[in-house]
């Protein structure tokens, strides 16, 4: 079956419960059991409860996987994967991989003795220099955050295996409906479903998907045994969220697409990121993995912090946050806000003026956004 029919009915039969369309909200911790030890499939729900397992085996199917892990926010996911590793391990990630990913290895993992390299991943002879006899994983993010670099994730992921690494591939920005790691070669996908996936900003959940049971295993061990699982509303929200993905994202590209179209033309737009253009610097690869290019777009203005705040500041249809992936349109300013911590000369020579402004296309008409994005631009 097809994507988008299998975002409907993968992963649960409504026979299985009284011929419900949906999955019901097993709010049980517990499970009773008919003898000692004799269940029926669940015991406590930090192990595993219905719904969640309902969420579990329709990622996975949408993943072109065979197994998934819920937690209750990509960085739980991304916790229990790297907890694969053990002191002495290195990693190599990328370098503009999420904040919060950087962060919990540099300031937590690092601690307990796992060494990590950052390396510039849109090159694969960065990564192939970077592995050491003792480099156990490489953590790919791509499209990434915030200008939109792309990775070759078949020739990275061939590397590795090649060298017994095992590939993550962080897939938030572009969700399994435009690019799927795991058939591309990669071992494992992560994800935030806080963004596309759950598609309403109304959760923070994450997942771990794989193709192959011995791995799978020892992450669900890690998930069980450090506990960080979502809640079985939230498993039913996202699972609700998934359904339409399909014409959610179908829609936020066809509006992103115009409005880079209105971007290039704006006079006081220097530049603008999306890998669909054929002057991005990654644009071929994205063309080889992704389907389309995605809703999230950077573009830079020709000014100070104080004039990329006027342009976000104030807008009616836009609204000003982090985040991304929901059905409304989010603009931020990565000099003010996702990226203020990073000094000015660091967050310079990584590319991110202070004139950059980041999008993220919801499914309001486009016109109403391309409207008030004029209005931004105007306003210094
Ligand atoms: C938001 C995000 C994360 C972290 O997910 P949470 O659900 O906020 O914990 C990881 N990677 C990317 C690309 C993200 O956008």
């Amino acid at each position: 079956m097809h994507f988008e029919t299998r975002a409907i009915h993968a992963g649960y039969d409504p026979f299985d419960h009284w011929g419900a369309v949906n999955p019901p909200v097993f709010l049980s911790s517990t499970f009773a059991q008919s003898s000692p030890g004799k269940h029926q499939g669940f015991e406590y729900a930090r192990s595993g409860n219905p719904t969640r397992k309902a969420l579990e085996d329709l990622l996975a199917n949408l993943e072109g996987g065979e197994h998934a892990c819920a937690f209750s926010s990509g960085l739980g996911a991304t916790d229990s994967i790297i907890k694969l590793l053990s002191s002495g391990d290195h990693c190599i990630v990328a370098d503009d991989v999420y904040g919060g990913t950087f962060r919990i290895f540099d300031k937590t993992y690092r601690r307990f003795g796992i060494d990590f390299t950052f390396v510039d991943t849109t090159n694969p002879e960065n990564v192939a220099a970077a592995i050491k006899d003792n480099t156990k994983m490489l953590f790919l993010e791509t499209p990434s955050n915030p200008l939109l670099k792309v990775s070759d994730i078949a020739s990275l992921a061939k590397l590795a295996r090649d060298k017994g690494v095992i590939s993550v591939v962080d897939n938030t920005f572009a969700t399994p409906y435009l690019q799927r790691p795991l058939e591309l070669g990669a071992d494992i996908v992560m994800h935030s479903c806080t963004k596309y996936l759950g598609g309403h900003s109304d959760v923070v959940m994450g997942a771990a998907v794989t193709k192959e049971s011995k791995l799978h295993e020892r992450i669900a061990f890690n998930q069980n045994a450090s506990g960080a699982v979502p809640g079985a509303l939230d498993c039913y929200l996202v699972h609700r969220g998934i359904k339409t993905l399909g014409v959610r994202v179908d829609k936020s590209c066809d509006s992103a697409e115009q409005i880079v179209s209105f971007l290039l033309e704006h006079k006081r737009v220097t530049k603008v990121h999306y890998p669909a253009l054929k002057e991005h610097v990654n644009h071929s690869i994205a063309e080889k993995q992704m389907k389309r290019f995605g809703a999230m777009i950077s573009f830079e203005i020709d000014g100070s912090v104080a004039d990329g705040e006027k342009v976000v500041s104030d807008r009616r249809v836009w609204t000003l946050g982090e985040s991304l992936g929901g059905v409304e349109s989010l603009l931020e300013h990565p000099a003010s806000m996702t990226h203020a911590s990073i000094p000015k000369e660091m967050r310079e020579k990584a590319g991110l003026r202070d004139g950059l402004i980041r999008l993220s296309v919801g499914i309001e008409d486009s016109r109403d956004l391309i409207e008030d994005l004029r209005k931004g631009l105007e306003s210094y």
